[in-house]
């Protein structure tokens, strides 16, 4: 079991989500935030080069294991824009409900509404160890915006197979079959030495 984790992200969402996904799997769980890190810029192209860059980041500056997520929402209208560039898509400063209103702006009429959200983690060990998971849900785009749970992209973002927004649902379900939960899985898996 890993003792000490730092949250390689500022994200109050995701830190929430990932201290209920790792419950009794890791001991002491803070984030970038609390450590007061400064974020690195997401120079990268991939999920994975960026939540590299964000893990060996925060795991330099602790000496600590490091957990990091890079994520984003692919619209098949857009090309699967923004993606990687999710969270500065709409410029600064963020603000998702710009963010939002533009993606439904940018699709138009068309008449392909569906997306997936990514997820990448990166766990990046002070010994050079670094091991990464991907997790996907796919699901298509509504309008307008629905709910206030969640954070981000959620309002707009029906999963395949429900009717309501990931906004909608209870954070626990959200957490059943998110993107993140995904990714998280086969990070147990790791961390279970499976
Ligand atoms: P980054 O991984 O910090 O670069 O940012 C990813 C961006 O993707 C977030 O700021 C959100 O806009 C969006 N995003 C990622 N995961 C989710 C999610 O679970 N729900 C809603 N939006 C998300």
């Amino acid at each position: 079991m890993i003792e000490k984790l730092v949250l390689a992200t500022h994200n109050k969402g995701k830190v929430k989500e990932f201290e209920a996904l790792l419950k009794g799997l890791v001991g002491e769980i803070k984030s970038a935030a609390d450590w007061n890190l400064i974020e690195p810029a997401e120079t990268g192209t991939t999920f994975v080069e960026n939540a590299t860059i964000k893990a060996m980041a925060s795991m330099q500056a602790t000496g600590l294991p490091a957990l990091a997520d890079d994520s984003g929402i692919c619209v098949r209208a857009l090309n699967d824009e923004p993606g990687v560039y999710t969270a500065d898509w709409a410029g600064y400063p963020r603000d998702f409900n710009k963010a939002m209103a533009l993606v439904h702006e940018k699709i138009g009429d068309a008449v392909d509404r569906s997306a997936y959200f990514a997820s990448v983690l990166v766990l990046a060990y002070p010994d050079g160890r670094v091991e990464s998971f991907e997790g996907k849900v796919h699901g298509h785009l509504t309008w307008p915006p629905r709910g206030d749970k969640g954070f981000g992209f959620d309002p707009m973002f029906i999963a395949e197979g429900y009717d309501k927004t990931f906004a909608e649902i209870e954070p626990e379900e959200k957490n059943k079959i998110s993107h993140r939960a995904r990714a998280v899985e086969k990070l147990i898996h790791h961390l279970k030495g499976e």
